[in-house]
């Protein structure tokens, strides 16, 4: 259960490697059982020895050490199985480390912060509109709130993660392109770095929404899985063998803009028929019969009020082109998963029924797995905040 995403988490030393130095190795150790505890949660210190392989005087050196700088506790569990004297539980402190998580979406920015655990310690958010959504204004808008939420709930954060919809060079947060913000080339991660004096990471909303999904979404367990997220724009974030798939200087690919109608409708990437253009917000406000820039409640209102089965006529051709980027993708990545995100979680369960049928009868890898699994994000509006908080802890866990 050691096992962490991307980072430093699982990537040290393990304990007793021939030539690793004793420091090392307890650092190692060290960040290993606060990730266990972090992503599963509280257990014993039996559990801890059995999960992580350590023998149990190391466990208890490496507890007592974290006990003794008030990361973790122990107690008696609430409910006790059989006679005896009950194992304690060794229990993270939520607030000994807590990290900044932002969603900047397209028409909100969301932010929370978060302690060990996962646990949301505070949050808030506020709409954005054509004015408020330019880089400046929604950095001085973040630095303003962090500080606000940082005085309120009396605790400060050791680092930040940011999701923003667009190209992000994950080496230094830099935006390249947020379409859907009016954004060009922001500095971002720098930027917010120096306003809120911490260490900030920047990614891709999708990437984050794989993160979420995997520590602590549908995708928990799994090692090969795809996010689809699906806000204004189409984006994907693959997770392969346990370790996000991004491509030079940090770039995720952009599964959006797999062309799947070749003569299609111009995409703002300079193509035609991208899949975005198929299965974004935009298209299924047309296959609705709503204007393109109906608000995100009513466009939900809309697909809840639609018969749940079988496959409703509206969504009839919006169905079949989900199915036709999604047997791609599926193809190209082979995944055990696929996450469908945001928008996609309101889709009636005959258009998902619809697309996982056609995906296993269209694709190769698929068939090959006796189908992939195809399911709707439990996490979501909130999986980028989540995935957001998740990336930030990466550092900070193996520091704490
Ligand atoms: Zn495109």
């Amino acid at each position: 259960m050691s096992r962490a995403w991307g980072g430093d988490g699982g990537g040290g030393a393990p304990a007793g490697t021939a030539g690793a130095r004793p420091d090392e190795a307890r650092r190692h150790n060290r960040a290993a059982l606060l990730r266990r505890l972090h992503v599963a949660g509280p257990c014993t210190r039996a559990t801890l020895a059995a999960e992580l392989g350590l023998n149990r005087s190391t466990i208890k050196a490496v507890v007592d050490g974290l006990a003794e700088a008030g990361v973790v506790t122990e107690a008696v569990p609430a409910q006790r199985n059989g006679a005896g004297r009950p194992s304690l539980m060794v229990l993270p402190e939520p607030e000994a480390a807590v990290v900044l998580a932002i969603d900047v979406r397209v028409e909100q920015v969301a932010m929370a912060m978060v302690g060990i655990g996962g646990q949301v310690l505070g949050r808030h958010s506020w709409n954005l509109h054509h004015r408020t959504r330019a880089p400046g204004e929604v950095i001085t808008h973040i630095a303003e709130s962090a500080q606000l939420l940082a005085d309120e709930l009396a605790v400060s954060a050791r680092g930040a993660a940011v999701s923003v919809p667009g190209v992000v060079r994950r080496d230094d947060g830099f935006v390249h392109e947020a379409p859907n913000l009016g954004w060009r080339d922001v500095a971002l991660g720098t930027r917010l770095a120096a306003v809120l004096r911490i260490p900030v990471q920047v990614a891709n909303d999708a990437e984050l929404g794989a993160l979420a999904e995997h520590v602590r979404g549908e995708a928990h367990g799994v090692d090969d899985l795809v996010y689809i997220s699906a806000d204004r724009g189409v984006g994907g974030g693959v997770i392969a063998a346990g370790r996000p798939l991004r491509g030079t200087r940090g770039y995720v690919g952009e599964i959006g803009h797999l062309v799947v109608r070749p003569g299609g409708r111009d995409c703002y990437c300079g193509n035609r028929g991208c899949w975005e253009t198929e299965v974004g917000e935009a298209a299924l406000c047309r296959a609705l019969g709503l204007p393109e820039d109906t608000p995100r409640g009513v466009i939900v209102a809309e697909l809840r009020s639609l018969a749940t089965a079988p496959l409703p006529g509206p969504l009839d051709e919006f169905a079949e082109w989900l199915a036709t980027g999604l047997v791609t993708v599926v193809n190209v990545t082979a995944p055990d998963l696929v996450v469908l995100g945001d928008l996609f979680t309101a889709l009636p369960p005959a258009v998902v029924d619809h697309v996982r049928t056609q995906v296993h009868e269209r694709s190769l890898v698929s068939r090959a797995v006796g189908g992939t699994r195809i399911e709707t994000s439990p996490l979501g509006r909130d999986a980028k905040l989540v995935g957001a908080a998740e990336l930030a802890f990466e550092p900070v866990l193996g520091a704490v």
